[in-house]
């Protein structure tokens, strides 16, 4: 709006100015470029900056009795949501992603991107969300004030998509892990298929949502298809490998198992992304342990966001609504759809 008002007002000035006015009876008419005040409108406009300037002022003014106002209240309260955890783990550092060309995050299979300082670690849960599991987790990360990254399954997300608005809800990072879990390097998996279901896993979690999600990425059974890595460049969406897994899917998995798999090979590592699942009930259990155990281990929770969120293709949106009989809002003008053509 600010800048519309100073586009109208340098538009008025500069007429003002054509007509001259202005010019002869401004005191700071002297200070401006007079060869080009009708040429260029945009140039001389010292009632516009002194009116901008105002603006600007006003805005400082309003901000620094805002801060004033902050600054009478603890610290802590005026820059995030209070901990009522004082030992919590917290959150260590927050990176934000441009996730244009498709980056590769995890050692396990990407190797550039090398971001991590020593003892730092990314927690990511996949397979969400499910009842029970997923709300379990998202309590043990509010305990220690920290935050995640959920790579939830499509299907998951149409089943349960409160629990997943739950998730973004509590400030965690929302990507997606396909519609149905499929092995996109399984051996009929074809590139068609493997597309749809990348992309109706996204459509199927921004409609959970009912907001865009992050576009971040990890393939089923980290499977990584080469077809799908090269679109994944051209939709600039990150893909997540991991540092370490935790095995938490393993038959016999167990809360003590999951915790000494992740502390065993993050004490030799160092630092990584750890892979687990909110789906997994032995994950759900041991994380509160986990977590505590991290912390005595001086392991700090680095959280990651994207710089933008993934648009959708509308033609997974609708054929997803379609499928699943979902209720739907069409976000396209009535013009748009519907035109007289005749009468
Ligand atoms: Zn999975």
């Amino acid at each position: 709006m600010r800048n519309a008002f100073g586009l109208m007002l340098a538009s008025i000035v500069a007429a003002v100015a054509i007509a001259g006015v202005w010019y002869w009876t401004s005191p700071r008419a002297d200070a401006a470029p007079s060869q080009t005040m009708a040429a260029k409108p945009a140039t001389p406009l010292p009632a516009a900056q002194k009116l901008a300037a105002k603006d600007d002022v006003e805005t400082t003014a309003s901000l620094s009795s805002r801060l004033a106002a902050m600054s009478a209240a603890p610290a802590a309260t005026a820059a995030k949501p209070a901990c009522a955890n004082p030992d919590a783990l917290g959150v260590a550092r927050v990176v934000e992603v441009d996730t244009t060309g498709g980056p590769g995050f995890g050692f396990e299979h990407f190797k550039q991107l090398d971001f991590l300082e020593p003892k730092e670690v990314v927690l990511t849960f996949d397979d969400g969300p499910w009842p029970g599991n997923t709300p379990a987790v998202l309590k043990a990360l509010a305990d220690e004030c920290t935050k995640a990254v959920f790579f939830p399954i499509g299907k998951h997300a149409t089943y349960h998509p409160e629990i997943l608005r739950q998730v973004l809800a509590a400030g965690h990072t929302v990507g997606s892990h396909t519609w149905s879990h499929a092995n996109l390097n399984g051996k009929k998996m074809t590139d068609q298929m493997a597309k749809d279901e990348v992309e109706k896993g996204f459509s199927a979690v921004k409609w959970a949502l009912g907001t865009n999600p992050s576009p971040f990425f990890r393939f089923p059974q980290l499977e990584h298809n080469p077809q799908v890595m090269e679109y994944f460049g051209t939709r600039n969406v990150a893909m997540f490998s991991c540092d370490l897994d935790s095995f938490d899917f393993r038959k016999g998995a167990t809360p003590d198992k999951v915790v000494n798999t992740v502390m065993t090979r993050v004490d030799k590592i160092g630092k990584g992304i750890i892979l687990m699942h909110d789906f997994q009930k032995s994950t759900a259990d041991a994380l509160p342990v986990l977590l505590r155990r991290l912390k005595a281990g001086g392991y700090k929770i680095v959280q990651m966001k994207a710089k933008s969120t993934l648009s959708t293709l509308p033609e997974y949106d609708e054929a997803l609504a379609k499928d699943m009989k979902l209720p739907t809002v069409s976000s396209r003008p009535v013009s748009s759809v519907v035109q007289t053509v005749a009468q």
